[in-house]
C-alpha cells in the first residue's frame, strides 16, 4: 500500500519526523536497517532538544550521565577553568545530558512505532521523485509514497538524488575513540587553533566519547587527527586503563554563504537534520536541529502544505542563527581569542555563566557578543563584535 510519507533514515531527524507525522494520523514508513546501533557522536543532548521531545521521551529516563561541570583546558600553558552547569530539580529537563546514541535514537524510534509509524529495516538504494509520487527502492523491494523526507545523514542518498552532495569543504571530519571502562561526571573541552576547533571528552555511563574535529579540506587526515587525540589522552590521563575503540564520521560544517544557498525542499521532498546541513559550525550541536527540522517538515506535510513552507521556516528559525555562528567560527578558534578565554573564565563568574549557557544550547549568537561585552571581559567581547561586523568567518 502506498504511504503518505516515506522517511529515509531513522536518526533523531527521521525518527522524530516519523513520530510527529504518525501522531497527526499520517501513514508513514521509516526506512533504516541499522537499529539497534551506536552512532559516532559526543551524545550531548541540550535542554532545548530535551524540551522538544519531552512529551514522548524523558531525558531523565535514559541511561545517561548528568553533567554538572564543563572543564576547559589549556594544556600547553597547564591552565584550566571549570564551569558549573545549572542544577535542575528532578522534575525539570536537565540542561545537558550525555546519552549513548543507541539508547537515545532507540527511544525515538520506539516512540515513532508506538505512534503508528512502520519501521522498514532495509537500506534505501534509489529514490525517484515523479509527478504523482515518490518511488523508493530498497534492498527488500520498492515502495511508493506521496512525499519523501531525506533524514539519512551528511552523505545521504536522498540529498544526492534531489539536490547535490555536500562538497568536501562543506564537511568536517570528526574522529576519536570510545574509551570503554572509564567514565566521569564532567565534560572536558580543549579549544585548539590548529586545526581550528576543539578536542572533547563526553562521559556516558560506562565509557567516554572522545574526539576532535577539523574541516575536511583543512589538510588533516582522520589518522593524523586520531593520533592528535591519542596524544591528548596521554597528556591528560583521561582514559588511563580504558579500551579504546576508534571511529571517524563526517559532520556538515557550512560557511555563511552556503547557508544562504542551502537546498532544503522541493516538490514532494524535504531534507532534515544532517542531510539538510543543519549543524552549528562552532559547537557542532546537530541533535537539536535534527529534531526541530524533523518536526517542522512533519508539521508542513501533515497539514498538506507546500514543502517550500518548510524551507522558509528553517530559514527563519534555524539558518539565521547557524549563519551567524559560521561568521564567528574562525575568530572563535583563533589563538588570540583562545589565549584570553581560559584566563577570563578563571576570573569572571559572569563569563562562566555565559559559557554554561553556550554549552547548554541556551545562548544565541545574536546576543552573545553583547553579553560578552557586559561581562567586562573587554578583549573577548571586542573580538566578537569586530568579527561579526566584518564576517571574517564566512
Ligand atoms: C563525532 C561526532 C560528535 C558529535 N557530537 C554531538 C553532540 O555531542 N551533540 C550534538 O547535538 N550533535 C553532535 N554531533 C552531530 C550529531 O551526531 C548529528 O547532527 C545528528 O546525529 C544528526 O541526526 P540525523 O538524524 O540528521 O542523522 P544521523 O543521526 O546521521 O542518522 C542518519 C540515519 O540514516 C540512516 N541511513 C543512511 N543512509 C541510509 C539509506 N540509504 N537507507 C536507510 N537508512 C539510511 C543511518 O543508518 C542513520 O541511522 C556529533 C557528530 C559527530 C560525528
Amino acid at each position: 500500500m502506498s504511504k503518505d510519507v516515506a522517511i529515509v533514515g531513522a536518526g533523531p531527524a527521521g525518527a522524530w519526523a516519523a513520530y510527529s507525522l504518525a501522531r497527526r494520523g499520517a501513514r508513514v514508513v521509516l526506512i533504516d536497517p541499522s537499529h539497534p546501533r551506536e552512532k559516532p557522536c559526543g551524545g550531548g543532548v541540550t535542554g532545548r532538544a530535551l524540551e522538544l521531545i519531552a512529551a514522548s521521551v524523558a531525558g531523565q529516563s535514559l541511561p545517561t550521565c548528568h553533567i554538572h561541570t564543563a572543564r576547559f583546558l589549556d594544556s600547553a600553558r597547564a591552565r584550566c577553568a571549570a564551569v558549573r552547569l545549572e542544577d535542575r530539580p528532578a522534575d525539570r529537563q536537565p540542561d545537558l545530558i550525555v546519552a549513548s546514541r543507541a539508547h537515545f535514537d532507540g527511544a525515538l524510534v520506539a516512540a515513532a512505532i508506538d505512534a503508528g509509524a512502520e519501521l522498514r529495516r532495509s537500506r534505501a538504494t534509489d529514490i525517484r521523485v515523479e509527478r504523482d509520487g515518490v518511488r523508493v527502492e530498497t534492498r527488500e523491494g520498492a515502495l511508493r509514497a506521496a512525499c519523501v523526507i531525506g533524514a539519512d545523514g551528511a552523505n545521504g542518498l536522498v540529498r544526492r538524488r534531489v539536490a547535490a552532495a555536500f562538497r568536501r569543504d562543506q564537511l568536517s571530519i570528526a574522529t576519536g575513540f570510545f574509551a570503554h571502562g572509564v567514565t566521569s561526571r564532567e565534560l572536558v573541552i580543549e579549544f585548539v587553533a590548529d586545526p581550528p576547533g576543539y578536542i572533547w571528552s563526553f562521559p556516558r555511563p560506562d565509557h567516554l566519547a572522545i574526539g576532535i574535529c577539523a574541516q575536511a579540506d583543512a589538510g588533516f587526515t582522520a589518522a593524523t587527527l586520531r593520533r592528535r587525540t591519542a596524544a591528548w589522552l596521554d597528556k591528560t590521563g583521561l582514559a588511563r586503563g580504558a579500551r579504546l575503540e576508534p571511529y571517524s564520521w563526517p559532520i556538515p560544517s557550512l560557511n555563511a554563504r552556503d547557508f544562504d544557498d542551502l537546498e532544503l525542499a522541493g516538490p514532494r521532498w524535504c531534507l532534515v537534520g544532517d542531510a539538510a546541513g543543519l549543524v552549528d559550525p562552532i559547537t557542532r550541536e546537530g541533535i537539536f536541529f535534527a529534531l526541530a527540522s524533523g518536526q517542522w517538515a512533519a508539521e508542513t506535510l501533515a497539514a498538506g502544505l507546500d514543502p517550500a513552507q518548510y524551507a522558509s521556516r528553517v530559514r527563519e528559525e534555524a539558518i539565521v542563527e547557524l549563519a551567524r555562528a559560521a561568521k564567528l567560527r574562525s575568530m572563535f578558534f583563533a589563538a588570540p581569542f583562545l589565549g584570553l578565554l581560559i584566563e577570563a573564565l578563571q576570573q569572571s563568574a559572569s563569563l562562566r555563566a555565559v559559557m554554561a549557557d553556550l554549552v547548554a544550547g541556551r545562548q544565541s549568537y545574536a546576543t552573545l557578543e553583547w553579553r560578552l561585552l557586559k561581562t567586562c571581559e573587554v578583549g573577548l567581547g571586542w573580538r566578537f563584535v569586530t568579527s561579526s561586523l566584518t564576517g571574517r568567518g564566512a
